[in-house]
């Protein structure tokens, strides 16, 4: 199976998140997309994220309607840190070998990388599908090859979708009050009114 796998913190899972999923699942020709929703996200800034029950509860309503997309609570059930290249490794014994990985990220995050946990394994595990993002500049790849050898082979970087969402800019609106409405799928804004949160 060609599985795709978008990792996030999900506070809260909006509607790029899921054009992102919709494209790489058509542009790659994937059987499924997993939303990976972390647990306890090591290279976070803000550490006031909402409790990991909760994300994953709006990542399940947000990919209720597509049949294709699933959430997973693989990394919520872990104890402690939760680091990608442990997450592949698992998803890898999951599938018998058989699966064929690709872990999408918005390019805002490529650069940073080099940071990860173990980032060359992640690349020997995974294709790494590489997504724009608006205000984000074009990482140096010649330069990432050098930090992380062998990751230009498993690099997909697509043209699109290119969408002006992100999470922060949710929590922001709604902690003044402000409609959400078109930027998280219609159950997620009702979970997040119902549960009073970022207010
Ligand atoms: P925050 O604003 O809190 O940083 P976020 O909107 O980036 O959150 P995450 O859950 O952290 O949401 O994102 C999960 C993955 O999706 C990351 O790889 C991120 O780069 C990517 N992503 C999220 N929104 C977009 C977007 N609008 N365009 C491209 N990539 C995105």
């Amino acid at each position: 199976m060609k599985l795709g796998i978008l990792g996030g913190t999900f506070d809260p899972p909006h509607n790029g998140h899921l054009e992102i999923g919709r494209e790489v699942l058509r542009a790659l020709r994937l059987d499924r997309v997993v939303f990976m929703v972390a647990g306890s996200p090591q290279l976070k800034r803000n550490p006031v994220i909402t409790p990991p029950e909760q994300r994953l509860a709006m990542t399940e309503l947000a990919v209720s309607e597509e049949k294709a997309f699933e959430a997973s609570s693989l990394e919520v059930r872990r104890e402690g840190a939760t680091y990608t290249a442990q997450t592949l490794a698992e998803m890898e014994r999951m599938g018998n070998g058989k699966d064929i990985l690709y872990f999408i990220i918005g390019m805002d995050n490529l650069a940073g990388l080099r940071s990860w946990y173990n980032p060359g394994e992640i690349v020997r595990m995974c294709h790494l599908v590489v997504v724009p993002r608006p205000d984000t500049e074009k990482t140096d790849l010649l330069q990432l090859e050098k930090d992380i050898p062998g990751i230009s082979r498993r690099l997909i970087v697509l043209e699109g979708p290119l969408v002006n969402i992100s999470a922060s800019d949710i929590r922001r609106k709604a902690s003044k009050g402000e409609d959400i409405s078109c930027l998280v799928p219609p159950k997620v804004a009702d979970y997040i009114k119902t549960n009073h949160l970022y207010l």
